[in-house]
């Protein structure tokens, strides 16, 4: 075996992790996770340690046998980056990125040159005198989850109890969600995948389409041009969502993700080059891939647990019906309402590809059941 082939260092080991596993062995890249427990999605199938992520020391020594390391979620805390940074770890993206990422007023300030909801952050309820609006906590949410719709200053002042300082933002009544995936390596190489429209409900997203229906190919270049400057203006490595939102002509930049992330699932299977691949090869500062779809749609829905926790039999019925479909387990504990895996149909019928997919969907979670 060659010695050239370099080691990834993955902090964390969930299904973004898990997803990587695939491209990494196509590439002879070997990766090693960072595991919070060996049961971990990407734990069960891929060499790793067991520690905690706020412990700089344990990840000093996993770093040791890695050639870069790179991170599947947003938690790392920033001093643990810079900890790894100062002692000659080659981090990716690093801590001067990644903090937009991590801490959404930060992003706010970074990115007060890009079109954006009217903001600011406050810890008390005499610093608002407009309602509807929207409330964040600066850094740790997810999935909805550290985000409020408040409509009055009692709601206001209930949130502020437990969270004592907030991100607050104009309330946009946008048409759509979009999302536009990049990727960018050390050598400031940057590309782009086509606008990702993203349907959540209760703050999740639940289907993503794309390329981007709802806009027109103006709002999608500009969407696009957007996503590549703001990759090069915070510097990220690796790859990037930034999450938009659409209102008639307008965009809005709402936030940005530095890893892979759902909205670029339907690379998997859509995309001459994935995120997964594509991430890797960024952070290795290899040439990056060609990002163009190899269909005219991708449909992506995400399962989210239900009452079912047999993932596998629906298979039967499912695959019969829909040769096309595929599916992607995350080999996670079935919890109501987590994301546990996903489905993706490609090809040129929108309408159907939508229904295929929104129906096994469903039908994996125990919504539907024929
Ligand atoms: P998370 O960290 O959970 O992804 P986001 O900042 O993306 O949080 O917000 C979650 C959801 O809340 C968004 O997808 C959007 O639907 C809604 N949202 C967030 N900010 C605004 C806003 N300024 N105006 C209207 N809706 C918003």
């Amino acid at each position: 075996m060659s010695e050239r082939f370099p080691t990834v260092g993955v902090i964390g080991a969930g299904q973004l992790a898990r997803m990587m596993v695939g491209p990494a062995a196509a590439l002879g890249v070997k990766l090693r996770l960072f595991a919070h427990s060996a049961s971990d999605s990407a734990a069960q199938i891929c060499e790793h340690v067991v520690g905690d992520y706020k412990d700089l020391e344990a990840l000093k020594n996993f770093a040791q046998g890695c050639d870069v390391i790179t991170f599947e979620h947003e938690l790392i805390p920033l001093s643990v980056i810079k900890g790894l940074e100062s002692s000659g770890v080659r981090v990716y993206p690093p801590s001067t990125a990644f903090i937009f990422s991590q801490d959404k007023a930060a992003m706010r300030e970074k990115l007060s040159n890009y079109p954006a909801p009217h903001w600011k952050v406050i810890s008390s309820t005499s610093e608002v005198d407009q309602y509807p609006m929207i409330a964040k906590s600066i850094s740790g949410g997810y999935d909805g989850r550290g985000v409020w719709k408040v409509n009055s200053q009692d709601e206001l002042a209930e949130i502020l109890k437990t969270t004592p300082q907030l991100l607050i933002e104009e309330l946009v009544a946008f048409d759509c969600e979009i999302a536009v995936m990049v990727a960018r390596s050390p050598h400031g190489q940057a590309t782009s995948w086509s606008p990702t429209e993203t349907v959540q409900e209760d703050g999740i997203c639940t289907l993503t389409i794309t390329p981007a229906t709802s806009i027109d190919s103006d709002i999608a270049e500009k969407a696009q041009q957007l996503a590549l400057d703001i990759a090069q203006e915070v510097g990220v490595v690796g790859v990037m969502a930034v999450e938009m939102f659409v209102k008639g002509k307008n965009i809005y930049i709402n936030e940005l993700a530095m890893r892979p992330h759902n909205s670029g699932h339907w690379t998997i299977d859509g995309s001459t080059t994935n995120q997964f691949e594509q991430h890797l090869r960024a952070v290795l500062d290899l040439p990056l891939g060609d990002p163009s779809m190899t269909q005219a749609y991708a449909v992506m829905g995400n399962i989210l647990g239900g009452d079912k926790t047999d993932m596998y039999r629906p298979y039967l019925h499912l695959m019969a019906r829909n040769p096309e479909l595929k599916f992607h387990q995350y080999m996670k504990e079935v919890r109501v309402g987590r994301k546990i895996g996903h489905v993706t149909a490609t090809g040129s019928d929108l309408l159907q590809l939508t229904n295929d997919v929104q129906h096994a969907r469903d039908y994996m979670s125990g919504a539907i059941d024929e």
